[in-house]
């Protein structure tokens, strides 16, 4: 492998810049918000891959519209170190969550391509096109068609408008019998590296530049009912009372407490309903 100039390993600026631009594509004005298989996937997708290319790499979008640049090692056809992350967004996002991970790699890239080197691995950098499951309503589309996990039965999946899964892919200029054309052969593939940004407090509270995690939080998403019986609030009396919304707090102070007792261990409750609930009565859903 050739000498790198540390000098030349200066990118900042770069990443800073493109970091910017990308996150001026949006489908809102004044906040970013880009979905998968939309026209500013498609500007933002093509946007990387012109990046990729510049940098010496060779440059698609995959069965399932995620940018995927390819740098060879030493010879052509090398076991392959992948790295990437998202460049979908959620409603009103960060300009940093996910794009961080895509356009870091491609200046490093850079770096080795300016000074003709070569790794005795090759290197794919992948945008994906859906992590964060807005328009589906199902995460992970990208990575999951990457892995060769994607379900088929997921391109019947409507989004707010009715549009199925296939028929944006057919939109987009993809042909939803071909997805798992997107997914790599393990027996090809040395590994998998994605830098994100933090998205807790630690590294800030602990003042450090980084940190290298080894896991990722595995999350368990579940809806609960918790029935009990409505009733007048001024008339029934207290241990006569079946409070669906009292009871619903107990479980989430449990919750909390639980999760308190075990290092990484986290939980939330994130959404709390009390449906047609009114000021006197007392909740017999929640
Ligand atoms: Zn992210």
């Amino acid at each position: 492998m050739a000498d790198v100039d540390p000098g030349k390993l200066r990118f900042g600026p770069e990443i800073m810049a493109r970091l910017e631009q990308l996150g001026s594509i949006s489908h809102d004005r004044g906040a970013l918000s880009r979905h998968f298989l939309t026209p500013e996937h498609k500007a933002a997708g093509e946007l990387i891959k012109s990046w990729m290319e510049e940098a010496g790499m060779q440059a698609r979008f995959d069965a399932i519209g995620n940018v995927v640049g390819r740098y060879e090692g030493l010879r052509p056809g090398l076991p392959t170190v992948l790295t990437g992350s998202h460049f979908d967004t959620v409603r009103d996002a960060g300009k940093y969550d996910g794009m961080l991970g895509v356009v870091t790699p491609i200046s490093c890239v850079k770096a080795l391509h300016e000074v003709g080197g070569h790794l005795p691995f090759a290197i794919e950098v992948i945008g994906f096109a859906d992590e964060e499951g807005v328009r589906f309503n199902s995460t992970l589309l990208g990575s999951r068609a990457v892995a060769g996990t994607f379900d088929p039965m997921l391109l019947d999946k409507t989004d707010a408008e009715g549009i199925t899964m296939a028929e944006a892919l057919h939109r987009f200029g993809l042909d939803p019998a071909r997805v798992r054309e997107a997914a790599h052969n393990p027996e090809n593939v040395l590994g998998y590296v994605e830098i994100h940004i933090e998205q807790g407090p630690v590294l800030l509270n602990e003042g450090l530049p980084v940190g290298v995690v080894t896991s990722i939080a595995g999350a368990n998403r579940f809806v609960v009912r918790v029935e009990g019986q409505a009733g007048h609030a001024g008339t029934v009396p207290m241990d006569h009372r079946q409070d669906a919304a009292t009871a619903a707090a107990e479980m989430l102070l449990f919750i909390e407490k639980r999760c308190q007792g075990i290092e990484s261990l986290v939980g939330t409750v994130g959404v709390l309903k009390v449906p047609n609930g009114a000021t006197n009565v007392i909740p017999g859903v929640a």
